[in-house]
């Protein structure tokens, strides 16, 4: 049985005020162990949540982070940084940072294995263009991701990662893929593991559908097999909102 997870990715939304009052509203209402909850919070506010969230079942993560453990990176934050002050998940190769900072498979590639080199949990997102899919091109692109960002890493580490599968045209627009859509592209990533690895660290490892995802569609989407979460952008900013969707997950 996958554990259900469910993530929220805040991007670059909120004040410290807003995320502490947040937090402080969400962590009293999450019973622990039937589903994951997990903020990732602009990396100014992790040090702080993540004091509040202590002895709470929501963990705190980072939207990105550098391959090194320190240097001459102006502006980064490293791995080491992350685990210091406690924080467990890391998104990693989400769709903006490839945009807009030129984040590449390879690049993806060296932050999976220092997240596993520092204990992070990474939340490796993988997704197709519009484009790549209207040319049916979704499972080799996303495929093609999978291998890339998992090249060299042990499958001990692998079986603990987290794959968030976000189709680029349905994150922040309102589509969202049909479940059924989302949970085929859900399988064959699974089998993109299984080819790297073996069945049963594919039937092992985590796949959440991100892009859209709001209280009203989540539990059908949740419903489907090869679907074990979400990670969820704007619908994770509203307390509410955010525990009606953890809610889902605890009834997987
Ligand atoms: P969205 O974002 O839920 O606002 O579409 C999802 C994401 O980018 O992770």
């Amino acid at each position: 049985m996958r554990k259900p997870i469910i993530a929220g990715n805040w991007k670059m939304y909120k004040t410290m005020g807003e995320a502490k009052t947040f937090v402080d509203e969400v962590k009293g209402k999450l019973s622990a162990s039937d589903v994951d909850a997990v903020i990732c919070s602009p990396a100014l506010y992790l040090a702080e949540l993540v004091q509040m969230a202590k002895g709470t079942p929501l963990s705190i993560g980072a939207q990105t982070m550098h391959d090194k453990e320190e240097g001459a990176f102006t502006g980064e934050v490293s791995p080491t940084m992350l685990t210091d002050i406690g924080v467990t998940y890391v998104i990693l190769g989400h769709s903006e940072r490839r945009q807009y900072f030129n984040e590449t498979d390879e690049s993806v590639n060296a932050k999976v294995k220092a997240a596993f080199a520092h204990q992070l949990t990474p939340i490796v997102c993988v997704g197709e263009t519009l484009e790549e899919r209207e040319a049916g091109e979704t499972v080799s692109r996303v495929s093609d991701q999978v291998k890339k960002a998992f090249q060299n890493i042990e499958g001990t580490d692998a079986v603990n990662a987290v794959i968030a599968y976000e189709p680029i045209w349905a994150i922040g627009t309102g589509k969202t893929a049909t479940a059924d859509d989302a949970n085929e592209v859900c399988k064959e990533i699974r089998s993109a593991i299984a080819a790297l690895y073996d069945r049963e660290i594919a039937d092992s490892i985590r796949i959440q559908y991100g892009g859209s995802v709001k209280p009203e569609n989540i539990v059908e989407l949740l419903s489907k097999e090869h679907i074990d979460g979400a990670l969820v952008g704007g619908a994770s900013l509203d307390p509410a909102s955010f525990l009606k969707l953890v809610e889902a997950g605890v009834h997987e």
